[in-house]
């Protein structure tokens, strides 16, 4: 097989390294601690929250867990740092192409 050209998406040149690479990775998630106030607020109900944080980008997203299961039984959605996401309405980024754009990153 012969060397082909590499062509990356364009839209991800602006994507901060840290997007790139979780892109590519999945988020290097961590558990945040949960507030006091958030806690007593939703012990009566049975349920915890549960905020997962990216340690490389700083992504979070808060999941509402039912305390006796420990189900997840919601989601808020994900808030994102500056750098990470596309332009509004220009959709999906494929894995692929945030791979290669670290490849290039990376000079390898
Ligand atoms: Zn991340």
């Amino acid at each position: 097989m012969g060397r082909r050209k590499v062509q990356v998406d364009s839209r991800v040149q602006k994507l901060s390294d840290a997007s790139v690479l979780c892109r590519t990775l999945g988020h290097a998630r961590d558990i945040l601690p949960q507030g006091r106030a958030r806690r007593a607020e939703l012990a009566p109900q049975g349920q915890r929250e549960q905020i997962l944080r990216c340690s490389r980008c700083s992504w979070t997203q808060p999941l509402l867990i039912d305390s006796a299961t420990g189900d997840v039984i919601g989601a808020g959605s994900g808030k994102y740092p500056d750098g990470y996401l596309l332009p509004r309405g220009s959709g999906r980024l494929p894995r692929s192409e945030a791979r290669k754009e670290l490849f290039a990153r990376l000079g390898v």
